[in-house]
């Protein structure tokens, strides 16, 4: 016998956070709790994107089908089934079906007396650092943001473009952050062309590599500015659910799933798998979020490349505690309690 809790968060940012296609100043999450006959409680959360259709109340409305889903499979350690099944009778509303995902592997892990990355088989010492992102803003405002990260132990930044600055953008925070690795998001807002002439000076500045410069809705373009770019190029927008991985694979390097994105840790996990089978690198990325989704995500690191899972870094205040990720490093090893080690504050 399962039991379930929902609980909705309103989470504020640290700072204004400011991506090409808009402003953010607090994010609504929206926690769930699944109990067993035991009291044991796995916890998880989904971060909806309005961007995949989604907000704190359509997750609110669909969760009552998803729970019926669990609990009349009953067991916890059905992952498979549960996840198969939320799929069948929801369509769409991946954050929804991933904040249930979460707590089941929680659950499950905690079930078995051990910390979520052991289920999995992975080696805790293997997880690459996050990265930490630098949302737009005035070049000021850039600047001493950057300085805060540097100073804050971050040695790899993020930083947002996508305006008529860029150049100056990436001039001053490499200035401010000589030695930072540097990756750069224009999250869809440049052209084709426009991405293949900004790589040139991208790759003078020392700049990784370029996260979803055109359009998802332009594959052709994203292939264009793929085959020409002077950096490795990243699909996000371009890569949601497993089906899309194949899609993408002719025309980028890299793969940026996101758990929100795609419904749940055991499609993030074939997604992983069908990435490398297509000969990309796998990034791990994240919405604004609470560690209770968070903390999953970590278990992942060590199969990752790169990881940006700073999503409870940009909040002023987060309710719960997840794995430590001192100047960035992923502690995975570093938590003692067992399932993704999400607990409330
Ligand atoms: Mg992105």
């Amino acid at each position: 016998m399962l039991t379930t809790a929902t609980e909705r968060v309103s989470l504020p940012l640290e700072h204004a956070f400011t991506i090409s296609r808009g402003t953010t100043t607090e994010a609504e999450n929206v926690v769930v709790r699944i109990t067993d006959d035991g009291d044991m409680t796995g916890v998880g959360a989904a971060a909806p994107s309005a961007h995949y259709g989604e907000t704190a109340d359509t997750v609110e409305a669909v969760l009552p089908d998803l729970f019926a889903v669990v609990e009349s499979v009953g067991d916890p350690h059905a992952l498979a089934e549960i996840e198969a099944r939320m799929r069948e009778a929801v369509e769409g509303n991946p954050a929804a079906r991933c904040a249930v995902s979460i707590a089941l592997h929680d659950l499950a892990a905690k079930r078995l007396g051990v910390p979520l990355y052991r289920l999995w088989g992975l080696n805790p010492g293997t997880a690459p650092d996050t990265s930490f992102t630098v949302g737009l803003d005035d070049l000021d405002t850039m600047r001493e943001k950057t300085g805060e990260a540097v100073e804050a132990g971050y040695g790899t930044l993020k930083l947002k473009l996508g305006t008529d600055r860029d150049r100056e953008v990436v001039e001053a925070v490499r200035e401010e952050a000589p030695d930072a690795t540097i990756r750069v998001d224009a999250n869809e807002a440049w052209t084709p062309r426009e991405t293949v002439e900004k790589s040139r000076w991208l790759a003078e500045s020392g700049v990784e590599f370029i996260e979803q410069p055109v359009p998802a809705s332009d594959p052709e373009g994203l292939k264009f500015a793929y085959e020409r770019s002077e950096l490795p190029v990243a699909a996000d927008e371009s890569c949601v659910t497993l089906a899309d991985v194949p899609r993408i694979a002719d025309r980028c390097d890299v793969a940026n799933l996101k758990l929100m994105k795609c419904g749940g840790l055991l499609e993030a996990r074939r997604m992983i798998h069908a990435a490398r089978a297509h000969g990309l690198e796998v990034m791990l990325g994240c919405m604004v979020e609470t560690n209770a989704a968070i903390a999953a995500g970590c278990h992942l690191a060590p199969s990752l490349d790169y990881a940006d899972l700073d999503g409870s870094l940009l909040l002023a205040d987060d309710p719960y505690e997840g794995v430590p990720m001192p100047d960035g490093e992923i502690d995975l090893a570093g938590v003692s309690r067992n399932g993704t080690g999400a607990v409330e504050r």
